[in-house]
């Protein structure tokens, strides 16, 4: 026989109502009227009804005189044992001289919420651990809705929550959403690792609206912002953090870099084709590995593609090289580096290779600013992987909310559980 059922056979009905009562942590106002266990519904219904004294206006806290009741409502608690248990309540009406005719707040639930404060906090921590949000549905018997529901109402908690302490160093970045050509762009702070703000698009306004997340102070507290070249959000930085500095990082260069070889490679696999020479086909990967990585067989490969594909392969030993350029400890010395390394590039005869060293040039201060202030979207990056995984988790978000919700659940390291002290 389990507990709970032992509970109910043998110990008294006080004792059951005691024991729910200090489970849901309920004041003098509220006392536990019945506990109806239904056996065939698997669940327990506990009904609560409020002592009937003095009333709090639940907007400026005044003592008040009861209006009315609210129409009985339901809560989904914890469960017990293996019983679906449910709070039932007729919550009563204040009436306020100023506030006029409240829903008076309840001890174990937040206002709008279906779910107790207890069932919310598990249910985020069911959230945060499960491998997925559908198997976290499974295990908490909710609705994909209801379970972004709950996410919902943590983030907002959490946002409230969020200190102002101050925050030197930011990354900006875009990520495309949807099925489309739609993006969002993301705030992050880097040494707190953390997502702070996702807004729609990546206009210079939705950059300035990531900059709402920010107090002044914390504004005029930043030191460097860690960013593409893309100019809308450069445009914002200025604007908003006028003393900051603008760092160009890893990340977006030798993502440039990437797709410069890539070009080559396409164009010199098309000319190789027509010879009858495949050897290019289905490589892209293979030229995106830094060399120090690769195994034995791959560089093998790289060898024998590098005797037929002679631009790719320049290519590509141009992008590697550029790698030292972040090994040097001083600006002054990764300078002349750039410089040697552009010659080169400039010298290649490969079109887009020649474009992105002259993008590197023009943004040869964004780059060099990197040695003064060491830091890097590689952190945003590592967010890279969740956010992948939480975008094709949910193949293509249409609904931005849901989506901006689920990257602040699972990566702004906010504090979203309900608090119980009140
Ligand atoms: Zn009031």
């Amino acid at each position: 026989m389990s507990q709970l059922s032992w509970i109910f056979y043998h110990g008294s009905m006080n004792e059951l109502h005691a024991h729910y009562r200090l489970l849901l942590g309920l004041d003098d106002q509220w006392q536990v009227q019945n506990v109806d266990l239904q056996m065939e519904a698997n669940s327990v219904v506990i009904q609560l009804r409020h002592s009937g004294g003095k009333l709090c206006c639940p907007e400026c806290q005044d003592e008040c005189s009861r209006a009315d009741t609210a129409p009985t409502r339901q809560w989904r608690h914890l469960d017990t044992m293996q019983f679906e248990t449910i709070i039932e309540a007729a919550i009563p009406r204040s009436k306020c001289d100023r506030c006029g005719v409240k829903t008076i707040a309840v001890p174990w639930a937040g206002k709008h919420s279906r779910f107790t404060l207890m069932f919310e906090a598990f249910a985020i921590k069911v959230l945060q651990a499960a491998s997925s949000v559908s198997a976290a549905t499974k295990l908490l018997k909710v609705s994909w809705k209801t379970a972004h529901e709950l996410m919902q109402r943590g983030v907002e908690r959490g946002l409230q929550r969020r200190d102002t302490d101050p925050i030197e160093t930011l990354g900006i970045d875009e990520k495309s959403f949807g099925k489309g050509q739609d993006y969002v762009s993301l705030m992050v702070d880097l040494e707190g690792s953390r997502v702070l703000e996702v807004v729609k698009d990546r206009s210079e306004a939705s950059c300035d609206k990531l900059f709402d997340s920010l107090t002044d102070e914390q504004k005029s507290g930043i030191r460097a912002v860690a960013v593409d070249f893309w100019q809308a959000f450069r445009n914002s930085i200025v604007k908003q953090v006028p003393q900051a500095k603008i760092v160009h990082d890893h990340f977006h260069i030798s993502q440039y870099l990437g797709e410069a070889v890539d070009l080559v490679r396409r164009r010199e696999n098309k000319l190789l084709r027509s010879e009858g020479i495949n050897d290019l086909t289905g490589t892209r990967q293979l030229w995106l590995y830094n060399e120090e990585t690769l195994d034995d067989a791959t560089q093998k490969q790289i060898e024998d593609i590098r005797q037929v594909a002679i631009k790719t392969a320049r290519a590509w030993g141009i992008k590697e090289m550029f790698r030292d350029f972040w090994t040097y400890r001083s600006g002054a010395w990764a300078k002349k580096f750039f410089d040697r390394w552009y010659a080169w590039a400039i010298r290649s005869k490969l079109d887009p290779i020649k474009k992105v060293a002259r993008m590197l040039k023009k943004h040869l201060a964004g780059l060099l600013a990197y040695f003064e202030y060491s830091i890097t979207n590689a952190k945003s990056e590592a967010f890279n992987g969740r956010v992948q995984a939480i975008k094709s988790a949910a193949r293509g978000f249409r609904n931005f909310e849901n989506y901006r919700t689920r990257i602040l659940f699972y990566c702004g390291a906010l504090k979203m559980e309900p608090d119980f002290s009140h």
